[in-house]
């Protein structure tokens, strides 16, 4: 088995994924998100080491809270398709020996054919779509979207469950052309269990200051409640299951 490198813990997680979660995130991102609320998971050679069966041991050990909500174990980061192996052999065995919901929280910067046998053992996809134009994707993240569209379509493909986020941002990416675009790719996607409209917010930037980083949305405010119900709103009467 192998091991794994680990930023942080959280074992009574209630947003990624249905019921209470072990939300397990790994060290390292392939993305620069500039609206990053987890930087300290962007150097690979950082994190915990840990291996497979510690991690299943951990969990065990709130099993009850898991089984009775619906829950299960959710693994994000950072990027857990950086750390694949690790990533594949932690959900089989938490599927396997524990029968948990499994969930994989991903940027989808990772070929279909890389992701499959992972895949396998994945109950649900969240993924979260950073901005839709490939050059608005790059300058927001520092990498192209060309990529991980080719994954959710292949995600579409399989039939794979999946919950969509979306942080509207100020600005940037909360007038209507960016959320027409969103609700384009959207459309008619069975697989889509729910779309999650998140509001942009300052929540992580100790985690920037901590580096000795730069935020580089320090001139952008806090997205405001009622805009964000505006853009869940429109992204209703377009057809989207959008939860609040
Ligand atoms: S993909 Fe997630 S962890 Fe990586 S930079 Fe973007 S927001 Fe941060």
């Amino acid at each position: 088995m192998s091991e794994g490198y680990v930023n942080t813990i959280e074992t009574f997680g209630t947003l990624d994924g249905p019921g209470i979660r072990y939300v397990l995130f790994l060290q390292g991102c392939p993305l620069r998100c500039q609206f990053c609320h987890n930087r300290d998971t962007w150097d690979r050679s950082g994190g915990k080491k840990t291996s497979v069966e510690e991690v299943v041991a951990d969990v065990a050990q709130y099993l009850p809270f898991y089984q009775n909500s619906g829950g299960g174990l959710t693994i994000s980061g950072g990027e857990p398709m950086l750390q694949i192996d690790f990533t594949r052999q932690l959900l089989q065995a938490v599927k396997d020996r524990l029968r948990l919901h499994t969930a994989l929280d991903t940027c989808g910067l990772v070929e279909p054919e890389k992701a499959e046998a992972l895949l396998r053992w994945t109950d649900l996809v969240l993924m979260d779509i950073k901005a839709v134009d490939p050059a608005e994707h790059k300058a927001l993240t520092g990498v192209s979207n060309e990529k991980i569209l080719v994954f959710a379509k292949w995600l579409q493909e399989i039939g794979k469950p999946v919950w969509i986020r979306h942080v509207l941002i100020p600005g940037v990416n909360d007038d209507k052309e960016h959320l027409t675009a969103l609700a384009e790719l959207m459309r008619d996607k069975n697989h889509v269990e729910r779309v999650e409209i998140l509001g942009y917010h300052k929540l992580g930037i100790h985690k920037w200051k901590e580096l000795d980083q730069e935020d580089p949305l320090a001139h952008v405010p806090t997205a405001k409640a009622a805009d964000v119900q505006r853009a869940r709103e429109f992204l209703r009467a377009q057809g989207l299951a959008v939860v609040s």
